[in-house]
């Protein structure tokens, strides 16, 4: 994590410090005024295909711009963001500034995937004010993928699917994130309406020169997965040519990582990288 924001990043609540009761409360109250201040912006992360580097699509990711302590990342505070619901108004203020920021980063078939909490993807009414959000922003939805985790479908699967299934006839894909570390339920996926699933960095970061780590299996079976049900497959977390070349060998087609480059505002990408 120091890597993700450099190396002297100020760590404003570490997990410790979110689970003792004065840490959760006064980083309740920080996140409710950093609402109310504006504080929170996306930041973006390109998906490239690993034959040649090209640019398919941006993932948004959550930071918090705080006035005394710099960039914050999701790990200082989404637990509790999560547990006290505020989550639901952050998530929605950050799909806002998302769309609003990477309205012009899209074009041909580039798109901007959103990171979606499970509370409020399961919410009553929740695809209908996400296309109502597009259309404010002036974002077209066809250029928009929603990542969501196991445990956020497998929850209610049928509800789920039915979710799904309204979101991509309004043209919005999914896009299954983290898969591996849920409940790494391969024979699950085939319920699903999704465009892409992204491998977990857990599985990718064990390859180095030399070792043939018993993740590859689970590479290997997601591949084979992703060919039958017609599913792009992404490696998450890819930070050396070592790892790009050997997905790559292995036949897959997208990656995210380091290696190609940082979350950064969408004013860099828009400056040309
Ligand atoms: P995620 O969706 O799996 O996002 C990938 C995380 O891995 C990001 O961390 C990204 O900066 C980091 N990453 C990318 N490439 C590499 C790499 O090569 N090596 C390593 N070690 N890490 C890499 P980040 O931005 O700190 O986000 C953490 C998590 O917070 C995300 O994991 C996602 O679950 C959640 N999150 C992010 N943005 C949002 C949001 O807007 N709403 C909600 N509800 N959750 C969000
Ligand atoms: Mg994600
Ligand atoms: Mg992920
Ligand atoms: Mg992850």
């Amino acid at each position: 994590r120091a890597k993700a924001a450099g190396r002297n990043r100020f760590v404003l609540f570490d997990d410790a410090m979110q689970h003792t009761a004065m840490g959760v409360l006064d980083l309740e109250q920080a996140l409710r005024d950093a609402l109310l201040n504006d504080e929170f912006m996306p930041y973006f992360q390109p998906l490239v295909r690993l034959t040649d580097g090209a640019i398919v699509g941006y993932e948004a990711l959550l930071r918090w711009n705080h006035p005394q302590h710099g960039v914050l990342l999701p790990g200082d505070f989404l637990k509790v963001a999560e547990e006290s619901g505020l989550i639901e108004a952050i998530d929605w203020r950050m799909f806002r500034l998302a769309m609003e920021c990477s309205r012009d980063l899209i074009r041909d078939n580039v798109y901007v995937t959103l990171n979606v909490s499970p509370r409020l993807f399961q919410m009553e009414g929740f695809d209908r004010r996400l296309l109502e959000l597009a259309a404010d922003s002036g974002f077209d939805p066809a250029h928009l993928r929603l990542e969501v985790t196991e445990g956020t479908l497998l929850v209610d699967p049928e509800a789920m699917v039915a979710v799904l299934q309204r979101l991509r006839e309004a043209s919005i894909e999914a896009v299954l994130d983290d898969f591996g570390t849920g409940y790494s339920s391969l024979g699950h996926v085939h319920r699903f309406p999704l465009k892409m699933i992204k491998i977990d960095r857990s599985f990718v970061s064990p390859f180095t020169a030399g070792v043939s780590p018993r993740s590859s299996a689970v590479i290997e079976a997601i591949l084979a997965l992703g060919r039958s049900l017609a599913i792009e497959i992404v490696a998450e977390g890819i930070e050396t040519e070592y790892q790009r070349e050997v997905l790559m060998a292995m036949g897959c087609e997208y990656g995210q990582g380091y290696l190609f480059a940082q979350p950064q505002p969408a004013a860099h990408w828009l400056a040309g990288g």
